[in-house]
Formats: C-alpha cells, sequence, structure tokens
C-alpha cells in the first residue's frame, strides 16, 4: 500500500507509537480523495480528527475530511462533535473540512441502534463514494485492574488481544486501537490542546439528569473513571 503521507506518533516516555496513513490508493486502485471519520465528541475521536487534518496538511494535497455523527441512544454525540471539529478547524486554520453529516435512525426502531447505523452507512458511503477510505478513534481498554468495575466493551476493546489496525485493501483505519485512553492523553499533552481542545471533548455516559443535561460530567460512569485514569480530570 503506497501512502500519500504517513506520519508516527509516540506516547511521552517513546514506548509506545501509532501511524497516521493517508493510502493513496485504496481497494482496486481508487485514487483517495476523502477521508471519513466518525465522530463522537469523545477525546479518543477528537484526538485523530485533530492528527489526521494535521496529515492533510502536511500531505500538501486537496484531500477532504468529512466528519459524520449518529444521534441516537448517546444524543449528545453530535452536538459535542461539532463543538470539536469547529475548534479543530479553527486551531489549525484547516480549509478541507466538509460539512457534519449527521444521521438520525429512528429512535423507535429497536433494529436501529447506533452499531446498526454505522454498520449500514459504512456500506452505503462506501458504495456512494462518502469517503475513499475511513477512520475510527477506538482504543483499547485500560490494563486489566485499573479500572473499578467492568463495561460491555469488554471483549470489543481487549487489551490483551492485538487488533488489525488497517484492513487489506486499505479502506478502514484504526490507528489506536492496539493503544489506550493514556496514549491519547499523551497525544494531547504534546500537541498542546490540554486548555483548548480537551475540555471541549466529552466522555461521560451519565443520563441528562446526572449530567445537568450533558454539562458535566456525572464522575462515575465508567467512561468518567477511564478519562480520569488517563488524564487526571474529568
Ligand atoms: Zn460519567
Amino acid at each position: 500500500m503506497k501512502s500519500l503521507s504517513e506520519t508516527q506518533y509516540y506516547n511521552i516516555d517513546k514506548t509506545e507509537s501509532v501511524n497516521i496513513i493517508i493510502p493513496e490508493f485504496v481497494g482496486n486502485n481508487k485514487q483517495v480523495k476523502t477521508l471519513g471519520i466518525w465522530c463522537s465528541g469523545g477525546a479518543d475521536s477528537t484526538a485523530l480528527l485533530y492528527l489526521l487534518c494535521k496529515e492533510v496538511m502536511r500531505s500538501t494535497t486537496d484531500i477532504k475530511i468529512q466528519p459524520m455523527s449518529v444521534r441516537r441512544q448517546r444524543p449528545w454525540n453530535p452536538v459535542k462533535a461539532t463543538h470539536v471539529i469547529n475548534k479543530i478547524t479553527e486551531i489549525l486554520n484547516f480549509k478541507n473540512m466538509l460539512p457534519h453529516l449527521i444521521y438520525y435512525p429512528d429512535l423507535k426502531d429497536e433494529h436501529q441502534t447506533e452499531w446498526q447505523e454505522f454498520q449500514d452507512r459504512n456500506k452505503q458511503n462506501e458504495e456512494t463514494g462518502v469517503w475513499d477510505v475511513l477512520y475510527d478513534g477506538i482504543t483499547s481498554n485500560p490494563p486489566e485492574g485499573a479500572m473499578p468495575y467492568d463495561t460491555d466493551q469488554k471483549d470489543r476493546r481487549d487489551p490483551n488481544v492485538t487488533h488489525e489496525l488497517i484492513t487489506t485493501d486499505g479502506v478502514y483505519h484504526r490507528p489506536f486501537f492496539n493503544t489506550d485512553k493514556k496514549f491519547v492523553a499523551n497525544i494531547y499533552k504534546q500537541e498542546n490542546l490540554m486548555s483548548n481542545l480537551f475540555p471541549l471533548t466529552w466522555s461521560c455516559e451519565g443520563t441528562f439528569e446526572q449530567t445537568n443535561g450533558y454539562l458535566t460530567p456525572c464522575e462515575d460512569c465508567w467512561w468518567c473513571h477511564e478519562r480520569y485514569w488517563a488524564f487526571d480530570r474529568y
């Protein structure tokens, strides 16, 4: 896979690294023009969006970034995501951000969960050329015993498994999947994003009531614990 641009990022003590890669061609010789990315407004997908924008700028191409969000069981996602997309655009003076796409699956349709919507849109968007490469900021869980209790993400984000970071056709990229949120925190610190970008990100999955309408983290859900473990703040 020939890449248009590729940069390696390390954690602060240089024991781990990730590669942010923009391929020139994917699949059956399809030229890459647009990069899609799911944005939840969380710390992980936000860090990836930031690094991806930097990579596009570094590549000196006219490649566009297409941010996307789903509004379903986590209603704050598109709102938080909009704020971080705007902030990244401002910090980097980034010129190639396409308008934020937000999908609204029917809340009454039990089948059309957030996860199902991701699967359906990924297939459709790849076929219709909404993007040519899709990036996902998923990380692994903290090491065993680091967290006070388990999450339903235990299996999918198992830190003891080596995950595939790029599919063989080059279309799907999950560069953070073999690192955890502490690595992501190191990116914020090294890129000087702790005072401008980080406060706009939202990891909490507490209810409307527990968070004063998604304004103050509940400090009690698993995701708040994970964020505190990684960043030393909520
Ligand atoms: Zn919380």
